[in-house]
């Protein structure tokens, strides 16, 4: 049974709709008992606060913000903040939902959140962006902490947006807090390897694919939608382990070269906004015609729901490696089932952030810092283990990769709120 309406345009179903359709379709696979899933139908709480800021006109602007908690049963609240004007309550209940099965799958002791703000980033000067931040801090302050629910970048925020955070939170408390929030700057306890986690677990986890169907990684095929943190390291990744990463893309456009792109010299969108698109190469598409592309592997990392119904029939790559929280909405992820292309889930492609997040997290509790050599093996070690706990699933049942994954994210939540019981 699914919750997903199948007469329904896609592009109208929300994170938490498709959220909700996944975690039914695990529960099908396990005896989890119908109490437990109701909880994690819900989320715990939502908070919704208004942020006035003074713009640098001396005008006054009111943007609201949300802050979703899923479920905290294995450890405190943990995902990202955004900034992005499509921000939604039902979309930040939806990305709370799989940071809770992403760190289950990842068998780490944090719980779901996810929040942000409804703003467009780049129409904020940094002094604006920054006394936004700061402010927002301070509203969330009631329900944010480090035992209790630890932000980190997402869309729209980098590491400087999480060292204000952290500064206006620890300010309030009297005391420095690093573990307030990770991605921070390594110099006020961030750690190394942050930044790139997500992008070199998705290449980390290509590679894992790859060789379960023995595709050789030299020669081949890639295309990347999304230059960004993301995008831009899991190509990098790949090429430097032998693929050919034939097209990549900004907001603007892809660039499309069938010999393979040099993706160390493409700057990447966060470094320099519209190099990609602008970048000389052989050939410009469109991002629609990116993702259709005849390639071996196809990595959406940009953007929720752009693999729909509309194009999912399309697309011609026999392998797709969500780099993105949500690129697949469920319509397009029954076709790709019907028509036999893996889909590795998000929740475990780019787990290698909050990963990290969790080691950033440990170096802030014990103020130490690891080295980024131990960072980088420490990542490896995870992202195999839990590639093997999915694969386990995967070749034991006649179930999706998504199924798999949230299978055993699912049995690890169910098996603690079973453990802990309901109270009172
Ligand atoms: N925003 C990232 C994600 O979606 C990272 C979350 C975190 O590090 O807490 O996984």
């Amino acid at each position: 049974m699914t919750t997903v309406d199948p007469t329904r345009e896609p592009e109208e179903e929300s994170a938490v709709e498709t959220a909700r359709g996944q975690l039914e379709r695990a529960a099908a696979h396990l005896d989890v008992d119908q109490g437990t899933i109701e909880r994690l139908r819900q989320s715990t709480a939502v908070y919704r606060v208004a942020v006035p800021l003074e713009r640098d006109d001396g005008t006054t602007e009111v943007y609201t913000a949300y802050r979703a908690h899923h479920d905290d049963v294995r450890g405190p609240y943990k995902g990202g903040l955004r900034y992005h004007p499509g921000v939604t309550q039902e979309e930040c209940v939806g990305l709370a939902m799989w940071m809770t099965w992403k760190c289950a799958l990842m068998d780490i002791p944090f719980g779901g959140g996810k929040g942000g703000v409804v703003v467009d980033p780049k129409e904020l000067s940094r002094g604006e962006k920054e006394r936004l931040t700061r402010r927002l801090a301070q509203e969330l302050r009631p329900v944010i902490g480090p035992m209790k629910d630890i932000p980190a970048p997402d869309m729209g925020t980098d590491p400087q947006t999480m060292a204000w955070f952290m500064d206006a939170y620890s300010m309030q408390e009297g005391e420095t807090c690093p573990g307030v929030v990770t991605g921070k700057p390594p110099v006020i306890g961030g750690s190394y390897g942050r930044e790139e986690a997500p992008g070199l677990s998705v290449g980390i986890i290509t590679e894992q694919a790859l060789a379960y169907y023995d595709t050789d990684l030299e020669g081949t095929t890639v295309a990347v939608q999304g230059f960004g943190s993301v995008g831009a390291n899991a190509a990098r990744y790949l090429d430097d382990a032998g693929a050919t990463v034939v097209a990549v893309s900004d907001v603007d456009g892809a660039i499309f070269d069938p010999d393979g792109l040099d993706t160390n010299d493409v700057e990447d969108h966060d470094e320099t906004p519209g190099m990609v698109s602008g970048y000389d190469a052989p050939q410009s598409l469109s991002n629609e015609e990116l993702l259709t592309l005849d390639v071996d592997v196809l990595i959406p990392a940009a953007i929720g729901n752009v693999l729909t119904a509309t194009n999912a029939h399309e697309v011609q790559a026999d392998l797709i490696v969500e780099g993105a929280n949500g690129p697949t909405t469920s319509t397009a992820d029954r076709i790709f089932e019907e028509r036999g292309i893996p889909v590795i889930p998000d929740i475990l492609a780019n787990a290698g952030g909050v990963t990290v997040s969790y080691f950033e997290w440990l170096q802030d509790i014990n103020r130490r810092a690891w080295s980024l050599e131990r960072v980088y093996d420490e990542l490896e070690t995870e992202m195999l283990s839990a590639w093997e706990d999915m694969r386990t699933e995967y070749d034991s049942r006649d179930v999706t990769w998504r199924d798999a994954a949230y299978i055993v994210a699912l049995r690890r939540v169910a098996e603690a709120h079973g453990a802990r019981g309901l109270w009172p």
